[in-house]
């Protein structure tokens, strides 16, 4: 995008309720994204094999497969982010979903300018992820500064004594910032597959770090919990 030409970000939107397809296929749209709208899981996933799409966007419930089977395929095969559109009495098959690698969710009814941030967020990672000059191992937010090729961890300058556990942990957030990690993915990436149900390991050690991190460790800025499902750094 820095010659000045306008590259057109296509979005696949799988969603069978006609009116919700509507009305966010017209925000997008409004927006300058391509829309290619799909409402069956079978025919979102050819979409997305034939278009290639920046995104896509998928409503859990829908008629013909369960939309985290529809996850779980992209996932085999594709890193596109995932944003999920999910009831919101159904709290298990939210995170379920991003369980088996969805990036973000919203809950039913949602606004349009919070569908389009997230969006917006999710397309902004995957920037960051490609652009070959930001393999940079320094990563900052507030007033702390990571540099992972050294493990050197500093707020305000004063270099910060973390855990090996604390520092894989923040690691694993500072992998995937911008995006919510459910519990059950935290803990087997940092402690493995036989921890997955120790939920309270993360409430400790994200209380560490957050003593250790956060401005006030009690009005978290950076690192987010998202209720019921996980967490998220936020970088900026
Ligand atoms: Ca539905």
């Amino acid at each position: 995008m820095t010659d000045g030409k306008h590259q057109v970000i296509s979005i696949v939107l799988i969603e069978d309720e006609a009116q919700i397809l509507r009305f966010v296929r017209a925000a997008l749209e409004a927006d300058q994204y391509q829309v290619i709208g799909a409402e069956t899981g079978k025919r979102g996933l050819i979409e997305i094999a034939t278009r290639r799409p920046d995104l896509v966007i998928i409503d859990l419930g829908l008629p013909d497969m369960d939309g985290i089977e529809v996850i779980r395929d992209i996932r085999s095969w594709s890193n596109l982010p995932i944003l999920i559109l999910s009831a919101r009495d159904n709290e298990i098959a939210k995170v379920n979903a991003l369980d088996v690698g969805a990036d973000d969710y919203l809950t039913k009814p949602f606004g349009l300018p919070e569908l389009l941030a997230r969006v917006r967020a999710l397309l902004r990672r995957l920037a960051r992820h490609s652009n070959p000059e930001d393999g940079s191992s320094l990563v900052s937010f507030g007033n702390v500064k990571i540099n992972l090729a050294q493990r050197i961890v500093t707020k305000n300058e004063i270099p910060i004594h973390l855990t090996t556990i604390e520092y894989r942990l923040l690691t694993q957030l500072i992998t995937n910032s911008g995006r919510v990690m459910t519990h059950r993915v935290l803990l087997r990436d940092v402690w493995g597959p036989n921890h997955s149900e120790n939920t309270h390991y993360l409430r400790v050690y994200m209380s560490n770090l957050r003593r250790k991190l956060e401005e006030d460790p009690n009005v978290p800025k950076h690192i987010l919990t998202e209720s019921g499902v996980g967490y998220r750094l936020v970088l900026s």
